[in-house]
């Protein structure tokens, strides 16, 4: 598993409600443009992480880990059974052709999908990432089959896309 981070900007501020950013937009793509396409097509979750107060982290706790491991162990479940016989382990191994079979979308999330891909202008690869990540979140909600709601976040997970 790869897990990796970097700053927004150069000077690490942009977007922050703390400090102000003074990187120009030009420095700003430059040095978003260090980290090619193909890589981060490659990353399956992309997600804009705000810097975090002390108060928060020494504060109110989230959903608690047992919760969490017990909805990751359902999915894990899940996925065991739905890819008995198959040479998948998890989701992210699907082929593209048993990404059809597995991962179909309504007619709302075709639509959502073609809209985003459109505006967000995807690449191939980006797609069935998404599909992938959307049967993974389906799966985590305990839901057979994939709807909007999934497809969405799935969808949110690629913020470095964004043009
Ligand atoms: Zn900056």
């Amino acid at each position: 598993m790869l897990v990796a981070s970097m700053n927004p900007c150069p000077c690490g501020f942009y977007g922050s409600s703390e400090k102000e950013c003074k990187c120009t937009e030009k420095q700003i793509k430059q040095y978003k443009s260090k980290i090619s396409g193909p890589i981060l097509d490659r990353i399956d979750i992309q997600v804009i992480v705000p810097s975090v107060k002390y108060d928060k982290l020494a504060g109110k706790r989230g959903e608690r880990s047992e919760v969490i491991r017990e909805r990751v162990n359902n999915a894990r479940q899940v996925q065991l059974e739905r890819y008995k016989g198959l040479d998948i382990y998890a989701n992210a191994d699907l082929t593209p052709k048993l990404i059809e079979t597995v991962c179909k979308l309504n007619e709302p999330s075709k639509i959502i999908l073609k809209k985003s891909f459109e505006q967000m202008k995807l690449s191939a690869r980006a797609y069935s990432r998404i599909l992938k990540v959307a049967r993974t979140i389906a799966d985590l909600d305990g839901k057979k089959d994939i709807d909007s709601t999934h497809i969405i976040e799935a969808i949110g997970y690629r913020s470095l896309d964004r043009k």
